[in-house]
């Protein structure tokens, strides 16, 4: 049997418990999963690359299978590099639906043996985002039960300065 790898690419600015909870789905369906971050100078994130990736590694450090990895350019690109052959991302709402569609009937043309699978979080998390997380900090809310206590605290240092 071939061995699935699936590679989970975001801009995890910062990992979030809905980013985990599908995480930790997929490490029980794939193989291999490798959470890929797009080093993305279009945005203006909070967190470094090297801040993010050190926040996932440790969140992550529990599934043996799961890695962390950064990536530049055409994300099937990358997927080829690595030999994935599923590429996974999360759908919260309808609203996440008409861009995540775009995305993977764009890199389904780019590459047609390579599969966009979209999981569900739990309900819980159907509302989370890693944009609302900060606003929230920002704000000086509780981020209890959204984001992982070290992944607060780093948040709070930097919002607060
Ligand atoms: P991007 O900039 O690529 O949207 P994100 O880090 O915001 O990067 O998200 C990466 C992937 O994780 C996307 O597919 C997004 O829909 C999904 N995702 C984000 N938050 C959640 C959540 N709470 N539950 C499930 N999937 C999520």
């Amino acid at each position: 049997m071939r061995q699935v790898t699936a590679i989970y690419p975001g801009s995890f600015d910062p990992v979030t418990n809905g980013h985990l909870d599908l995480i930790e789905r997929a490490s029980k369906l794939f193989d291999r999963l490798i959470v890929a971050l797009l080093s993305n100078p279009e945005k203006d994130p909070l967190f470094t690359i090297g801040e993010r990736v050190e926040m996932l590694r440790e969140a992550v450090a529990h599934l043996p299978n799961v890695e962390v990895d950064t990536f530049d350019g055409l994300l099937v690109d990358y997927a080829r590099r690595r030999g994935a052959r599923v590429l996974l991302r999360g759908i919260r709402a309808v609203s996440d639906y008409e861009y995540e569609l775009q995305m993977a009937l764009m890199n389904r043309q780019l590459a047609p043996e390579i599969e966009t699978v979209f999981m569900l979080p739990a309900e819980a998390y159907s509302y989370l985002s890693s944009r609302l997380v900060k606003e929230v900090a920002r704000l000086g809310g509780s981020l209890k039960a959204l984001v992982p206590p070290a992944v607060e605290e780093r948040i709070r240092a930097k919002v607060l300065g």
